[in-house]
């Protein structure tokens, strides 16, 4: 499981975050695209085991899917890619890009159930 040393790295980001704002982890918020590679499951399943004590011990993972997304550099035009084609479906064009879905995001953290600090 992959998502072990993800959600490490991400942890030891948040601590970071808490400790120069002096206040406890409420809630962990993280975009998960679909096709980032991490399966929410996982990533839930991860954070349980290495919840330990501290200012993160009674935070809530709250992840928020993110649908995958691509953009033409023809038409501008964006479409949901269907079935691995990367053609637009409005013009034809092969000249596509995703333009989200590939990403992990780390969007927000509420500190002390009132605060919410900006992610720097
Ligand atoms: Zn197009």
């Amino acid at each position: 499981m992959h998502e072990l040393s993800i959600v490490r790295t991400l942890l030891r980001e948040v601590e970071l975050i808490a400790a120069a704002e002096l206040g406890d982890v409420v809630e962990i918020h993280l975009g998960c695209g679909e096709l980032s590679g991490y399966e929410p499951e996982c990533l839930r399943t991860a954070f349980a085991q290495l919840q330990g004590p501290g200012r993160l011990e009674y935070a809530r993972l709250v992840i928020h899917p993110i649908p995958l997304a691509a953009v033409c550099e023809q038409c501008s035009g964006e479409f949901e890619p269907a079935d691995f084609r990367r053609a637009c479906p409005q013009c034809g064009s092969p000249h596509t890009h995703f333009a989200r879905g590939t990403e992990l995001w780390l969007e927000s953290i509420v500190l002390d159930e009132t605060r919410k600090a900006t992610v720097p």
